[in-house]
This record gives C-alpha cells, sequence and structure tokens, in this order.
C-alpha cells in the first residue's frame, strides 16, 4: 500500500475507539456500482455499506430529493408534523398492508421499537407475565441492549452481560423448538426470513408459515426484522410478501433512504395502537431530510422497476457464481446472497477481490456475502461475477 495511505489510516486508528476491524481502504466517492478510493482506484461495490445503498452511489434522485428537502427545513420535535414522514408513513403502509408506522434512526432503534411495542401490547391485553421475546440462534438484531439479547450469538452477547431478561432463543427452522419455548410468558417471536449476518441462511418458506400459525394459537405477535432483506432486497418489496404470511410488526431501516440514517417499524392497527402519547420516542426520527430520501427511494423502485431486475440479476448471479470452481451453492433470496465455497477461504478470497476491485464481505469462514445495488446492470453482474472468480482461483491456488 501507497505508505501515505498506511500513515493516514495509523492516525486515523489512534482517533477512533476500536470498536470495528477496518479493511485499510479509504473511500472518497460513489457512483451507481462504482467506489472510488483516496488513490482513485475504482470498485464494484458488490456489498453497498451493508445492503444500504440499494439504489446506487449518488443516486440522482435522492441526492435531489435530500438537497431540495435541506434548503426547506430539516429539523422540528416529533411534537410537531411533518410532510415527508407523513408521506413515507402512508407509502409504507400501502406497501406493507401494515397500517401505521414510527420512524427511528436504524435497525437496532425500529427493533427496539419493536420489542417496546409488543411487550406493552401484550401486556395490556394478557397482563404483567407477558414480556418475553423468542428470537432463534445465529440470528441479528442489532446492538443496543435490548436488541443484543434478542440476538442469537452467544459470543457477541456475553461481553455484555447482564443483558436485560426476558430474551430467549431457538436453533432457526426448528419448529418443535420454538413450540417448546413458547409459554403464557411470551409476548412475541422476532425473526429474520433470510438471517443476513448469521451467512445468508433463508428460512424455509414453510417454517415461517409454522410459526406464523403457531403464534396465532398462541396469542403470540409475530416481528419480522425486514432491516436487511426489505426495501427489495429479495425481490419483492418486504421479504415476507411471496413466503405466504404476514406479521403483525415489521422493521426496515439498512436500504430504506439509501444511506441516510433511518428505520421505520410498521404494525397493524390493533398492535400499533397500544402505544399511546409518552410511551416511545427519538429526537432525530422522522426527520424531513431521510423522509425526502426514502420517499425518493421508493419512486426509484417503483419506475425503475427494480424489483424485476433484482430478481433477473439474482438468477444471473446465482447461475455465474455457482458454476464457478470451488463454489459448493449459492444461498440467499433476491440480491442477498451468499457464495459457499468448497473450503474456508472467504476472509482470502475478499481481500483477493478487494485488490482486483471488488467489495465483498466473508460472512462466514466459508462464505462470501453478495448485496450489490438492486439497480446493477447485466454487465456489470458479469464483470464481478468475473472478479470473484478470479480472485477465488487465486485463494485455491495459493491453498494447495
Ligand atoms: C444491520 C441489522 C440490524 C441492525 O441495524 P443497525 O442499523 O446497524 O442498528 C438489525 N437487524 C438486521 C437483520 C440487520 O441486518
Amino acid at each position: 500500500m501507497n505508505p501515505e495511505v498506511t500513515a493516514w489510516i495509523e492516525k486515523a486508528d489512534r482517533k477512533l475507539i476500536p470498536a470495528y476491524g477496518r479493511t485499510p481502504v479509504v473511500f472518497t466517492r460513489g457512483q451507481g456500482v462504482w467506489l472510488f478510493d483516496r488513490e482513485g482506484r475504482s470498485y464494484l461495490d458488490c456489498l453497498t455499506g451493508l445492503a444500504v445503498v440499494a439504489v446506487g452511489h449518488a443516486n440522482p434522485r435522492v441526492a435531489e430529493a435530500a438537497r431540495a428537502q435541506m434548503s426547506e427545513l430539516v429539523h422540528v420535535s416529533n411534537i410537531f408534523y411533518t410532510e415527508p414522514m407523513v408521506s413515507l408513513a402512508g407509502r409504507l403502509s400501502a406497501l406493507s398492508g401494515l397500517d401505521r408506522v414510527f420512524f427511528a434512526n436504524c435497525g437496532a432503534t425500529v427493533n427496539e421499537t419493536a420489542i417496546k411495542l409488543a411487550r406493552r401490547y401484550a401486556q395490556k391485553k394478557h397482563g404483567a407475565h407477558r414480556y418475553e421475546v423468542i428470537s432463534l440462534l445465529d440470528s441479528f438484531h442489532g446492538r443496543t441492549l435490548a436488541t443484543l439479547a434478542a440476538t442469537g450469538q452467544p459470543s457477541k452477547q456475553e461481553t455484555f452481560e447482564p443483558l436485560p431478561p426476558g430474551f430467549f432463543q431457538v436453533p432457526p427452522a426448528d419448529i418443535a423448538a420454538l413450540d417448546r419455548a413458547l409459554s403464557d410468558r411470551t409476548a412475541a417471536v422476532m425473526i429474520e426470513t433470510t438471517q443476513g449476518e448469521g451467512g445468508v441462511i433463508p428460512l424455509p418458506a414453510d417454517f415461517l408459515q409454522e410459526v406464523r400459525e403457531m403464534c396465532d394459537r398462541r396469542g403470540v405477535l409475530l416481528i419480522i426484522d425486514d432491516v436487511q432483506a426489505g426495501m427489495g432486497r429479495t425481490g419483492h418489496m418486504f421479504s415476507w410478501q411471496g413466503l405466504g404470511f404476514e406479521p403483525d410488526i415489521a422493521t426496515v431501516a439498512k436500504a430504506l433512504a439509501n444511506g441516510l440514517a433511518i428505520g421505520a417499524c410498521m404494525a397493524r392497527e390493533e398492535v400499533a395502537t397500544a402505544f399511546g402519547p409518552g410511551d416511545h420516542g427519538t429526537t432525530f426520527g422522522g426527520g424531513p431530510v431521510p423522509c425526502a430520501a426514502a420517499l425518493a427511494v421508493l419512486d426509484e423502485i417503483a419506475e425503475r422497476d427494480l424489483l424485476a431486475n433484482c430478481r433477473a440479476r439474482s438468477r444471473q448471479f446465482a447461475e455465474g457464481l455457482g458454476a464457478l470452481d470451488g463454489v459448493m451453492e449459492v444461498r440467499g433470496r433476491g440480491l442477498l446472497l451468499a457464495a459457499v465455497l468448497e473450503g474456508e477461504w472467504a476472509a482470502e478470497t475478499t481481500q483477493r477481490a478487494l485488490e482486483l476491485g471488488l467489495v465483498v464481505n466473508n460472512v462466514r469462514p466459508d462464505a462470501v456475502r453478495f448485496a450489490p445495488p438492486l439497480t446493477i446492470t447485466p454487465e456489470e453482474t458479469a464483470e464481478a461475477i468475473s472478479r470473484f472468480g478470479e480472485a477465488l482461483s487465486a485463494s485455491i491456488a495459493a491453498e494447495s
């Protein structure tokens, strides 16, 4: 690496709290599917943050919507109304079939909202004993204490004990285990339809439908964490659409405003109205600028038919990656995919891909995650597959 960049990074690392293991690249600019670093090198971005920049870097429509709103009105307290927030709530409600929306600032804060709303509803309806939330092992729901308590990854949880009580995890896709875990203390079951951070594991539709039926029988709410898989990522606007069930509460965040900080917790009428004035709040939630950007994202998805492109490019990735030597299978839904390798080469392959100008992520020792923009073209997709193939064969050659 260029010694000037190395020195810059060493200095940065003395100033930042070292909570991340960062890759030593300094990005300065993005355009569509492309990222550019300080030294002017270009990269095909097949990660987009982590499934955030869904309509492409520096998207003109989103940039213009945010810029225009920025000069009009940036903030007032949530004790008043603003137009972009109410328009966005209406659009999300129409698209999701869920009646009402609460805006917060990211995935963790909307999941925190969902948990509090589920508890409020269950305790009002059934009594104070009804507060537990059951989630799945290998799930990821966020880093605040309650969402961490719901995150089924003991290694992330153990270092921050004691966590808030009332959270339990069961193995994914095991309906009998879930049945045993549910009790008259259960307020909600919280699930990702495709476990993103857990390794891009798509949960079977029949399992999810059985969870829905079980929740209905036992008077338990079903929360879908669509923070990563929502907003068109799976080829449906929301990931449960096309899987044959409906949640009571659902959350989205990552791609909602294409990179501006926002999250939405959506719920059906009876559940949503368990909150009354003063029950929950957040200063920045539903600010006019991220809401204006999110409205532009929804326009982009609709007018450019990005759900159809997502499905077509998904097939292209699945076929292309699946045909590479060293790839055992391609799993996931839409453009949330993982190439599962025949060996534990994901870290090395990701590093080599970066050097070849392709950004992906080693989500597991043997799996590389792809979450490109929904706008990616057939040519860019072919280029990404080719760069990945080159990185993978170099990794395999170095191994043997
Ligand atoms: C990223 C993610 C979160 C947390 O979102 P933040 O914006 O980082 O707080 C929660 N749930 C899922 C499924 C995620 O992928």
